[in-house]
């Protein structure tokens, strides 16, 4: 069924300098920006986001946190080794943010729109009092954080496809079971978390789901993890909002994350999550951009995620490999003792 989909954009995250030579740059929006506009996928509207506000951001991180990104406003500097910032960084971090609450309020307002918040910095690996890998605050985190605080979602189900564990996200939720965190990457890899059995503790036990893959992964194996693992265990949990931490660096173009995905893959996985979301939260469903750094592979993989959320679904017709398989296996006997997978 065609529905609109919000694009939560602002130009001033294209001022977030990073430097020439860093994978996280200013042309991957741009890029995305013009295959949207060339594509023009009927129902697709752009909006500006709103800022968070410290509140906001204080629900995931600390106060002293807030404190060291605020004393690079408006100046140049670095937060660790991958992370430099430009005079424009804090603001965009904070637009960031926002963007993401906004996609929620969206989907919240309107279950018949989908949103997609296409945002730089990305956010997943920001930790409650430390920013690292190119994030200075958890825009997806904080964004499921008002959901389940202001909007009274019970079941938040946030999927990060990125090929890099999203261990800020994974922490920001670990004892807490309304919002459940699904993460697929390589592993042993950046940042190092993310085994099978890591599955949250004290009343998050069992909410935290890790499928970490060996290199190399496509399509087929990423199809099996949805259909083995996430699915059985969203039917089981049935949120009541969907968000996706959307990292398009497991593209076979991409020159970090070493697998093999396909634009059409990542159409056929969110076709997937589409489908969890109609069938148990009303179609609320809300993507945020993460990492991805082939310029190709990241815009014509949005792209085919903006058409199906338009409407248009795409199938994966691949079987996994063996390498693939096995990893899934062996991260379902993991969760057996929480979920029927
Ligand atoms: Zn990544």
């Amino acid at each position: 069924m065609p529905k609109n989909v919000v694009l939560l954009y602002d130009k001033l995250m294209l001022s977030h300098d990073t430097g020439q030579l860093h994978p996280e740059r200013p042309d991957r929006l741009y890029a995305i920006q013009d295959a949207l506009r060339c594509a023009e996928v009927p129902g697709v509207r752009w909006q500006a986001p709103k800022p968070a506000t410290r509140k906001q951001i204080e629900r995931i991180h600390t106060c002293d946190h807030v404190d060291q990104i605020e004393a690079f406003r408006g100046r140049a500097g670095r937060l660790d080794a991958d992370t430099p910032l430009s005079e424009d960084s804090v603001a965009a971090a904070y637009l960031a943010a926002g963007a993401a609450i906004d996609a929620v309020d969206v989907v919240h307002k309107n279950p018949s729109e989908s949103a997609f918040a296409l945002v730089r910095p990305p956010g997943h690996h920001a930790e409650r009092d430390q920013a690292m890998g190119f994030c200075l605050f958890n825009n997806i985190a904080v964004a499921a954080a008002h959901a389940v605080d202001t909007l009274g979602y019970k079941r938040v189900l946030v999927i990060d496809w990125d090929v890099h564990h999203g261990n800020g996200t994974h922490y920001s939720f670990y004892d807490r079971r309304e919002v459940m965190v699904f993460n697929t990457h390589r592993y042993p890899f950046y940042p190092g978390t993310g085994q099978a059995k890591e599955t949250g503790i004290s009343n998050g036990a069992g909410y935290t789901v890790n499928v970490p893959l060996p290199p190399g992964m496509g399509d087929g194996d990423y199809k099996h993890a949805f259909e083995t693992v996430l699915e059985p265990i969203a039917d089981a949990y049935e949120p009541d909002l969907v968000l996706v931490s959307a990292g398009f660096d497991s593209h076979r173009l991409d020159p970090l994350g070493g697998m093999e995905v396909t634009s059409e893959g990542f159409g056929g996985l969110c076709t997937m999550v589409q489908r969890i979301a109609d069938k148990h939260a009303d179609g609320r469903l809300a993507l945020i951009l993460e990492g991805g750094y082939s310029l190709e592979g990241l815009s014509q993989s949005v792209l085919k995620c903006v058409e199906v959320l338009a409407g248009t679904p795409y199938e994966i017709d691949d079987e996994p490999s063996e390498n693939g398989y096995a990893a899934i296996v062996r991260a379902r006997r993991q969760l057996r003792m929480y979920w029927n997978v």
